[in-house]
């Protein structure tokens, strides 16, 4: 039988690993932490440090591939564990997508257009960037580490006291125009090794205070949007030669424009819905693309949308039981602190345009 492993053990570490049962693909984790919600589904848990070389080798030595499911793992440790077997996606992709500076020189090296962006270092460059923008607001964000919104600041020249709270000379940052857009939108492909590709997507996203709150599919984009959307990612996948599944988060703007956020060389959020509305979900996808395996045609994807449960939401899920449409995922996290990624629904829509009778047995 061949065996996964997975770095990470969070949502998206169990979604892959209950992708994996089901194509008779074993697989064992390597966690910073005790009690992570992956650990239920997979064979065997490793729990250790990134930088612990004998928990390393001993987690590569019992799998047959490695991929992760977050991309805040030292390169290191990457470069580590492929001497022992193959990881997917390789070093190269996380160092990219880690460090947002470096992330956006990238896309904009491959005339992938994102907002107008400059690394700052102190308040007298963020005022610089401002003015040859002709704005006076802007997002400061922290290069690394920075998820659901965390590490970002919206900064004002009207206001002093916004300015208080940057962390100048502690970590790399990068200050970013606001952008006015009309929607947020992700696309996700996955790759073999054979090179051969599908794609999800665009996916219409919402996201309240930066944390991620619904999914549509689909998106809704005009034909224009959507053939650019596919263009970004398929030249981005190829110029990473990348296997598994990757997403670009990408501001659809009202002039026309698209232009691309983030990377995430993973799994993503906004793909939950797949797992329900497509016929391969972007997880089983997955596995098939880091096991050698043939990568699967989704389509048809599902009309569905998929809602966050966030901290407590997850104790309020009653409502939504009996209903053959509607699927509610719990991720068995302990402690459903505010903002905190507990779970998630996702609601498949067709069944909106069927006939009176059956949307009134199955709603
Ligand atoms: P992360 O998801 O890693 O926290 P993002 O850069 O994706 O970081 O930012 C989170 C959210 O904040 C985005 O999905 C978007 O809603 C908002 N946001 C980020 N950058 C900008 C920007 N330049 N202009 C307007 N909104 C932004
Ligand atoms: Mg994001």
């Amino acid at each position: 039988m061949v065996i996964l492993g997975i770095i990470g053990g969070g949502q998206l570490g169990m979604m892959i690993a209950k992708a994996a049962r089901g194509l008779q693909v074993k697989t064992h984790l390597f966690c910073t932490e005790d009690g992570s919600p992956a650990s239920k589904f997979a064979a065997k848990t490793i729990v250790a440090q990134y930088d612990d070389k004998e928990a390393l080798q001993e987690f590569a030595e019992g799998v047959d591939f490695i991929t992760y499911e977050f991309e805040n793992i030292p390169p290191e440790t990457i470069r580590f564990l492929r001497l022992f077997k193959p990881v997917h996606p390789d070093e190269k992709l996380l160092e990219i997508s880690q460090d947002r500076v470096v992330e956006k020189s990238y896309l904009n090296s491959l005339d992938i257009p994102t907002t107008r962006w400059a690394e700052v270092e102190s308040r007298d460059d963020v005022v610089a960037a401002m003015q040859s923008w002709s704005v006076n607001e802007c997002i400061i964000k922290t290069a690394r580490l920075g998820y659901d919104g965390k590490g970002q600041f919206r900064v004002s020249l009207d206001s002093e006291q916004s300015f208080s709270n940057i962390p100048f000379g502690e970590q790399r940052l990068i200050a970013e125009d606001i952008l006015a857009y009309d929607a947020e939108i992700s696309m996700i492909i996955a790759r073999d090794e054979y090179l051969n590709s599908y794609t999800y997507g665009p996916i219409r996203n919402e996201h309240d205070n930066g944390i991620l709150r619904h999914s549509h599919y689909p998106a809704g984009q005009s034909e224009e949007i959507n053939k650019k959307a596919l263009g970004y990612i398929e030249k981005l996948a190829n110029a990473l030669d990348t296997r598994g599944v990757l997403t670009l988060e990408m501001f659809v703007m009202n002039d026309g424009r698209l232009l691309a956020n983030e990377i995430a060389p993973r799994v993503h959020n906004s793909g939950h819905l797949t797992i329900e509305a497509a016929q391969v979900s972007q997880f089983e996808n997955h596995v098939r693309c880091v096991c050698d395996m043939d990568v699967m045609d989704p389509a048809p994807i599902k009309k569905s949308k998929m809602e966050n449960l966030l901290g407590r939401e997850i104790r309020d899920t009653a409502h939504y039981m009996g209903k053959s449409n509607i699927f509610v995922h719990n991720y068995g996290k302990g402690e459903p602190r505010d903002g905190r990624k507990m779970g998630h629904v996702t609601t498949i829509e067709d069944v909106m345009d069927a006939p009176e009778e059956i949307k009134r047995s199955t709603l």
